[in-house]
């Protein structure tokens, strides 16, 4: 979701004739695009602005952009003096306003529904994935996240709008779609004129019929919100690609049932096992908060238990980290920061584990893989299998980068794969 607001912010300025640099001391506009979920990640903000207030042009424009900014409100010009503006993640279209009337501050975290989409200009090029949001906010009050304030309530988009940037984005580059929402399987749109609900299994088919578009995926799906219609879809869509993030959290119930999220382990099991079914070859990638108020050892060890279960492959762990505005933050039992670091690394090495026995597997399978860009020393290329690997291949010496190229899998470790284009 951020990367794509990101993407609209910077596609937003260079409709304005500004061009892109890396060096704070060179700008003419800063802004920090920001995420809320965990403390660190708003603190980090903070610390960069500090840094950054030091070396910028004295006359550049700076400001904060995003859930930190909805976040924080006007506290952020107290914060720091120099800030010119603050845009919550539904009126950042707004940024235009500072642009136009650059000695005002600006400050707008105002909850504008699905009005950005309309507001911001078209992007003249798609990267060769394109991320559509499809849905804002969610409406699952799960007790630690701070999103359903930061982003607000759940509105789904219309599906014709949907449609209209996703071919746009076809015929501007894109050769992958993600759809992006924070409960994207529960996305439903019901049409006040014809009566028909449209879901995001509707969303799929209409994109896979886009003759240039060769891959489609979502997220971030909420697991009881996986219903028979988008289970199918890996049965018949082959565009789908066969990997799902579908975070659990934790694999005890009682963990569950005070995050308020689905705490029934074994209807979890049954949804991947009904798309194993459906997909054989599918991966399934999960969120973990460890740590959550009240978490025993046990609990913990069931987490340990679902995570080997299931398998998980490019799964992340996270120290539960009270948030403003959420229910946990005051729930009792918090537990001290010494054992949650003890249970992430435990996690964490697990995953690994897993992580890698996946890559060692995929040794000597071709796949086709997506172009994402050159590596940091330019003289390899990066790809990405269809369960979203990292795979290097050497830059071949002449003649184009194939955008989709079938790779034979070389070497794997923990973080990447090798592999080698076959002809
Ligand atoms: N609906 C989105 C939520 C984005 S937050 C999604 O499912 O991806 C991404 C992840 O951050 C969540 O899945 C959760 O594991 C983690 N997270 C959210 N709030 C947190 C908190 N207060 N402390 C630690 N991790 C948190």
């Amino acid at each position: 979701m951020n990367v794509y607001d990101g993407q609209r912010l910077a596609a937003l300025m260079e409709s304005r004739g500004m061009t892109a640099t890396t060096d704070p001391a060179d700008a003419d506009v800063i802004l920090l695009n920001t995420c809320a979920v965990r403390a660190k990640a708003t603190d980090k903000v903070y610390s960069a602005l500090g840094r950054i207030r030091r070396v910028k042009k004295p006359d550049a424009l700076m400001g904060i952009v995003g859930c930190v900014a909805r976040e924080s409100g006007a506290d952020a010009f107290r914060r720091v003096r120099d800030l010119n503006f603050v845009l919550g993640p539904q009126s950042y279209h707004k940024l235009i306003d500072i642009l136009d009337n650059p000695d005002a501050k600006l400050l707008n975290i105002d909850m504008g529904g699905l009005e950005k989409f309309d507001a911001l200009p078209p992007m003249t090029r798609s990267p060769l994935v394109a991320y559509i949001p499809i849905q804002e906010g969610c409406n699952h009050c799960c007790t630690y996240c701070i999103v359903p304030y930061t982003r607000g309530r759940e509105l789904s988009r219309d599906p014709i709008d949907i449609i209209n940037d996703v071919t746009h984005a076809a015929q501007t580059g894109a050769v992958e779609i993600c759809f992006l929402g924070q409960n994207v399987n529960g996305y439903k749109f019901a049409d006040p004129k014809s009566g028909q609900t449209y879901r995001l299994s509707d969303l799929i088919q209409e994109t896979a019929k886009i003759d240039v578009i060769k891959r489609i995926r979502f997220t971030s799906s909420y697991p009881t919100e996986m219903t028979d219609d988008l289970i199918d879809m890996f049965r018949t869509e082959p565009k789908l690609l066969p990997f799902l993030n579908m975070p659990i959290q934790s694999g005890s119930p009682d963990v569950l049932t005070r995050m308020n999220r689905p705490n029934d382990v074994n209807q979890y099991i049954d949804i991947v096992n009904k798309l194993r079914d459906a997909r054989p070859n599918i991966q399934i990638s999960s969120d973990f908060i460890v740590g959550f108020p009240g978490e025993t050892d046990d609990d913990f060890e069931q987490t340990m238990m679902i995570a080997r279960k299931i398998g998980y492959i490019n799964s992340y762990c996270f120290k539960y980290s009270p948030r403003p505005h959420t229910v946990a933050a005051t729930m009792s039992g918090q537990i001290p920061e010494q054992i949650k670091a003890v249970r992430l690394a435990r996690l964490d090495g697990l995953l690994n584990e897993i992580q890698r026995e996946f890559n060692d597997a995929c040794r000597d399978q071709v796949m086709e893989c997506l172009y994402e860009g050159p590596d940091k020393t330019g003289m390899h290329l990066v790809y990405r299998t269809p369960f979203m690997q990292q795979t290097i291949v050497a830059r071949p010496t002449d003649g184009p980068i194939a955008h989709l190229a079938r790779i034979r899998i070389t070497d794997a470790n923990k973080a990447s794969l090798r592999g080698e284009i076959v002809e």
